[in-house]
């Protein structure tokens, strides 16, 4: 018998766990009709072609902090960044590294599985894992975390760091974003890409993660659509192409 509920739709008769992935959060904090749409109603946003770039970047910084997780030593991009730290080899790491597993932690109060696929972990000297995340882009302007975009790459260290702490795991509220920036000022395309690399540290703040977890549940058990997001493209969108049917 599963022990989870296996569908990503939200029975609120079921009294099985059901599972809540860190996008999804993200999702019911952009906008709670949207998340009540697609969770409790089936219907979804329309889905995009994934960024296939992005995720060989990925799959490569993986494969390159692998190697020295098997040796336990750290990175010269760490040493550049005075981390004193090495990547963290567990068991399960390739687990917790999978997007339809992850690491997963069930909310008591809310019977909600929370649950998201890192891509990497570190640990300090302290014994304390450092969450860390790998992003891709390709940009002329200096790479910071303030803007506006950036504040759900945040989120999202946040709720890994969450989990791991939940799940009884010492974790540093330093979390760090990996940038790869492809650049664009070659002569020459010559079938490569080069990346410049630089490490973004991040100061976690979780406090907001358990309300919004009581606030999802709530709004999951409800009959009622809840309001739209602020700022939403998808909806303005929406209502202008309406009007010219
Ligand atoms: S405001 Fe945007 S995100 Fe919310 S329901 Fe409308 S389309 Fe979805």
């Amino acid at each position: 018998m599963a022990w989870t509920n296996t569908s990503w739709l939200y029975n609120p008769k079921s009294k099985l766990p059901f599972k809540l992935s860190r996008s999804k959060i993200d999702l019911f904090l952009q906008c709670p009709r949207c998340f009540y749409l697609t969770v409790r109603l089936g219907i979804k946003r329309p889905s995009m072609p994934g960024f296939t770039l992005n995720i060989a970047v990925d799959e490569l910084l993986k494969n390159e902090f692998d190697l020295l997780r098997k040796k336990g030593q750290t990175h010269e991009l760490m040493k550049k960044y005075k981390i004193d730290a090495i990547p963290f080899s567990h068991p399960d790491i390739d687990t917790w590294r999978n997007n339809f597993v992850g690491k997963r932690y069930i909310h008591e109060g809310t019977n909600l599985l929370i649950f998201g696929a890192i891509d990497d972990l570190w640990i300090n000297k302290k014994d304390e894992l450092i969450v860390v995340d790998y992003k891709a882009t390709s940009t002329t302007q200096e790479i910071s975390l303030d803007d506006k975009w950036k504040q759900n790459y945040k989120k999202q260290l946040e709720v890994y760091q969450w989990i791991y702490e939940k799940s009884g795991f010492k974790v540093s509220k330093t979390g760090y974003i990996v940038y790869a920036n492809a650049s664009k000022n070659r002569a020459k395309f010559d079938g490569k890409l080069e990346f410049e690399m630089t490490i973004h540290p991040h100061k976690g703040d979780t406090t907001w993660i358990e309300p919004t977890i009581i606030e999802i549940k709530k709004t999951l058990d409800s009959d009622k659509l809840p309001a739209s997001g602020a700022e939403c493209e998808y909806c303005s969108y929406r209502k202008k192409a309406s009007t010219k049917e």
